[in-house]
């Protein structure tokens, strides 16, 4: 195993900022899922024909060789719907370790999901179940395929506890899950240090964050005040960015809340997600969000409020004004970016003088033709190059229909994108690969009912497929599924 340990790491801010921890010590070890291509870029690859090896790492945190000697549970807070709390930080996780990702020398972590106790627990149990890691795998590789900047889901073991749960039949099966996230840095970190009123490690976190996730972006010799507004200027532009690429895969996270929001733009956290089966804008994913708070068409807002809440807690550092003027380019972002992810996932060239009346006719005639979000996108993948297919094709009545009159017509006229291959197999199929909650529960079912993992693997190997149709989009998946 070799692997490249970064000089700065999350040691860096101090006590303050994690509480050490151990692992809980599971009755069972055994691996359901192992990001192959991952694993192999980081040197670990050696542990793919290795159970033991990597249960030692993934299940037992044996620590990584100039890594964290034990894990650290990070301290944040955060607001939940709305509401501050100011009880929560890694509950059910911890940092295991964090390295260097040798083909970009971006810092990566190893977060973990249902690892046991920590401080930050509460009343509840520390523990993940199989089918909320099962949920996080399929989400993270469909993600990852539609050009989302997600986490990676890099290791699953089922760890042979019985789970109470109410939202599951139980008692239900656990497991441990370790993702790869550049940072575990969230809004609810800074939010708990403006909190506390810790001036000092708020802007030593500050410093840390601009220098790990934004070295280029930002001037670190600038003062406080302006570094402070910068931040979250650029990191509402990538939040904006984001965002946009979740309503372009039609995407519902779920649960915006800020402590789910890294600082870094990265999405990850998957719980009660789903997508879409249509163009919805009131669709809502998870059953506890009673007032549609984080419904599919309020995430641009949901985003832009938590960007508040960053600038918010920065403001001691700068000032009012500099702080309103850093948010206010976020709306800009967020249409600019629409557009952009919506060429991006049509393969049109997104400097197209019509990208934008485009996005914005294809977003009305969605929303007013009950059709499949992502049928649309497969049918006009390559825009022009793909006219034929779309308007003589299986969904050729609805881009007839009057609703789409304008969208059809922008469509057929839409240069391609250099780099989009519509030619590829995977476009001549009946339909594109979904995501749809029914998917979800079928893929779970013979695993619960007869621990047949055939279906999961499947998806994942059809989620691969589609990846390599969109080619450049994302990096070239590979996993491998056990059972
Ligand atoms: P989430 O909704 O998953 O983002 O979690 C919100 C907060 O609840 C975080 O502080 C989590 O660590 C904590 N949490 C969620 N589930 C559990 C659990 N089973 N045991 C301990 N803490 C949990
Ligand atoms: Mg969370």
């Amino acid at each position: 195993m070799t692997t490249i340990i970064p000089k700065r790491n999350h040691l860096c801010l101090g006590r303050k900022m994690f509480s050490r921890v151990r692992p809980a010590d599971f009755p069972k070890c055994v691996i359901r899922y192992q990001n192959s291509a991952w694993a192999k870029r980081l040197g670990f690859g050696d542990l793919l024909d290795d159970d033991a090896g990597w249960g030692d790492h993934f299940a037992r945190f044996k620590p990584i060789l100039g890594s964290f000697k034990a894990p650290l549970a990070l301290a944040y807070h955060g607001h939940q719907f709305g509401t501050y709390n100011p009880d929560i930080g890694d509950g059910r996780g911890f940092l295991y370790a964090q390295i260097e990702d040798p083909k970009t020398g971006r810092l990566l972590d190893f977060g973990t999901k249902g690892s046991g106790l920590t401080p930050y627990s509460r009343t509840a149990d520390g523990r993940l179940t199989l089918k909320g890691a099962v949920r996080e795998i399929l989400a993270t590789e469909m993600l990852d395929a539609l050009g989302v900047n997600t986490s990676k889901t890099f290791s699953v073991i089922e760890t042979g506890e019985h789970l109470e749960r109410h939202d599951e039949p139980s008692p239900t099966r656990s497991a441990v899950m370790v993702r790869l996230n550049h940072g575990h840095i969230r809004i609810g970190s800074f939010q708990r240090l403006a909190y506390q009123g810790d001036t000092e490690t708020l802007e030593a976190l500050l410093r840390y964050a601009a220098q790990t996730y934004y070295p280029q972006a930002l001037d670190h010799q600038a003062s406080r005040e302006q570094l402070a507004a910068d931040f979250v200027h650029v990191v509402g532009e990538r939040m904006a960015d984001l965002t946009a690429s979740w309503m372009a895969a039609g995407f519902v996270h779920g649960v915006l809340n800020t402590d789910n929001f890294n600082i870094s733009g990265e999405s990850f956290d998957y719980g009660p997600w789903r997508f879409l089966p249509e163009l919805i804008p009131s669709f809502t994913a998870a059953y506890f969000d009673h007032q549609g708070r984080y419904a599919y068409g309020r995430q641009p807002e949901a985003s832009f409020w938590a960007l508040c809440r960053l600038a918010d807690s920065l403001i001691d550092l700068s000032d009012l004004e500099a702080m309103q003027k850093a948010v206010t380019g976020f709306q800009n972002r967020m249409n600019l970016a629409m557009v952009d992810s919506l060429c991006r996932r049509l393969g049109i060239d997104p400097l197209w003088t019509e990208a934008s009346p485009m996005a914005e006719a294809l977003f009305k005639a969605m929303r007013e033709s009950a059709c499949g979000f992502e049928a649309v996108f497969f049918d006009w993948y390559g825009g022009e190059a793909s006219r034929h297919r779309a308007v003589e094709g299986k969904r050729a009545s609805l881009y007839q229909s009057q609703n789409w009159a304008e969208a059809a017509d922008l469509l057929k006229n839409a240069p391609k994108a250099d780099r989009a291959n519509p030619d590829h197999p995977y476009f001549s199929d009946d339909d594109p690969q979904t995501m749809l909650i029914d998917e979800v529960e079928a893929i779970w079912a013979p695993i619960v009912s007869q621990d047949d993992w055939s279906l999961l693997r499947e998806k994942i190997n059809a989620i691969h497929r589609m990846a390599s149709a969109y080619g450049d989009v994302m990096i070239k998946p590979e996993a491998k599924v056990h059972g």
